[in-house]
């Protein structure tokens, strides 16, 4: 029985990992963490990450084929296959802060496994890492093998939060690079085995190591460059009186544009898209590249003007200060169908209007108290000018209150933020929202989820990203 161990058990471990166990039968699969809790948490009813589907691929093979565990040493030292998939974050000091990736985690990751690994091992990278990353881990496992053979692998995971399970069943692609070595291609044949037990072998693509480390890269920069390609129109549209829902449609009929990820919001999040471009501008400036740079950094300083744009709109439409007044926003999560808040725009939104001194009261169905003050209170890390700002003020952050319903979030406020597409807000009961609000009631749409017109038939004055402006 071939067996896989997978170092991280997160939004990309625990999931890619449940998918390999529920289609590889004769497969054992254990991912292991060094977080007692998040490990504990796999093995209950609730698990650590919400994702729709997972907990029933989950039900169908834990125990069986999949097991979660905290003895790292012992289920690396067995396995044949070894996944890391731990975190890469953005360095915040030192050489390249700000920007490079901190390796760290994967060091350790490395190291533990030659000091454990008792036969030869294939070392696959699932985290997301800078090109040429498997130069170094080679360094690291063969410097301390003790005649172990190591074969490292990149195959970098394309799924979105949202939709984990789906994109793992179905992906367009899965991505393999090894070395062009007799041994490196045994390697890649061996991981290829593994996902042709469910994806269609012309969906299998193998390329050399550093197209592979790269590809990754230039895929989240791709997307996060559409996004921030149709933010840039929105603002535009907004100054002419042009719409951008109308603009993206035609735009993206064009078949070599395509309709998808064209929507314009209030900005990107998650844990990846900055991370990864600052990742990439960092390995250009290395490379003596840096117009190159300074291209991919203007995808993230949009996206920043883009979070700026929307907190001076609600400022500004509630004459020009929002202090003392009652702010709801609805959804806190970086997108819809999951809880997770990394790098949410959500927090630079509340930042900005407690900076002006409201009251905000927030709502996502996902997203608990406590994970919100935290994002809150945290220190905020600026990428361009790499220092630490100062965490919110206790008093700032007491301005805000948590609810586990949307409707107590508006009652009596001046104003409502979108900040999440959750389809449960496409379908609240506006009236009752606007008969519960100061008046005049302002909702700013920064999803693009609600008809304007609609809510303006009610009587709220509405800003939608992009969109023509209330008369
Ligand atoms: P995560 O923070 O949710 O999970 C990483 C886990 O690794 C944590 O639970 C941490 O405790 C564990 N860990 C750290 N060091 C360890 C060690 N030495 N041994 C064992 N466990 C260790 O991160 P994530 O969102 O799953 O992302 C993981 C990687 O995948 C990152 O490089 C990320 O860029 C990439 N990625 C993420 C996504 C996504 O949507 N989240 C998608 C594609 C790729």
């Amino acid at each position: 029985m071939v067996k896989i161990c997978c170092l991280g058990a997160g939004y990309v471990g625990g999931p890619t990992m449940a998918v390999i166990a529920l289609k590889c039968p004769s497969i054992e699969v254990v991912v292991v963490d060094i977080s007692v809790a998040r490990i504990s948490a796999w093995n209950s009813d609730q698990l650590p990450i919400y994702e729709p589907g997972l907990d029933d691929v989950v039900k169908q093979c834990r125990g069986r084929n999949l097991f979660f565990s905290t003895d790292l040493e012992k289920h690396v030292s067995e396995a044949d296959i070894i996944f890391v998939s731990v975190n890469t974050p953005t360095k915040t000091r030192g050489l390249g802060a700000g920007k490079a990736a901190d390796l760290t985690y994967w060091e350790s990751a490395a190291r533990m496994i030659a000091d454990v690994a008792k036969s030869d091992k294939i070392v696959v990278e699932k985290s997301t890492v800078p090109v040429k990353t498997a130069e170094a881990i080679e360094k690291i496992l063969t410097h301390n093998s003790r005649g172990i053979n190591f074969q490292i692998l990149s195959n970098p995971e394309f799924l979105a939060e949202g939709t984990a399970i789906q994109d793992l069943f179905q992906p367009d692609r899965v991505l393999i690079g090894g070395r062009e070595t007799p041994e490196g291609q045994k390697a890649v044949r061996a991981l290829k085995d593994v996902y042709a037990n469910w994806v269609p072998e012309d969906r299998i693509l193998t390329t050399n190591l550093w197209s592979a480390e790269l590809s990754k890269l230039a895929a989240n920069a791709f997307l996060a460059q559409r996004i921030s390609s149709v933010n840039a129109i929105s603002a535009l549209c907004e100054a002419t009186g042009a719409n951008v829902a109308e603009v993206a449609f035609s735009v993206g009929k064009d078949t070599r544009i395509g309709p998808k990820f064209l929507n314009a919001s209030v900005g990107f999040g998650g844990s990846c898209f900055q991370k990864d471009i600052l990742n990439l501008v960092y390995i250009c400036e290395c490379n003596g590249l840096p117009e190159v740079a300074n291209y991919w950094k203007q995808v993230i300083k949009i996206n920043d003007y883009q979070k700026s744009r929307f907190v001076n709109r609600v400022v500004s439409s509630m004459f020009n200060t929002v202090a003392g007044k009652k702010i709801a926003v609805l959804g806190f999560a970086f997108k819809k169908d999951t809880g997770d808040t990394r790098e949410t725009p959500a927090i630079d939104v509340c930042k900005g209007l407690l900076g002006d001194k409201a009251k905000i009261s927030i709502y996502d169905p996902q997203v608990t108290e406590d994970q919100i003050q935290r994002d809150l209170a945290m220190n905020k890390f600026d990428w361009d000018h790499p220092i630490h700002l100062q965490p919110m003020s206790p008093t700032a952050v007491k301005q805000v209150t948590v609810t586990w319903d949307a409707y107590e979030a508006t009652k009596g406020a001046h104003g409502v933020c979108i900040l999440t597409e959750w389809d449960e807000f496409k379908s609240l009961d506006y009236k009752k929202i606007y008969d519960n609000m100061q008046k005049p009631a302002f909702v700013f749409d920064g999803r693009n989820v609600v008809d304007p017109e609609k809510l303006r038939e009610i009587g709220f004055i509405v800003y939608s990203i992009g969109k023509p402006l209330d008369p």
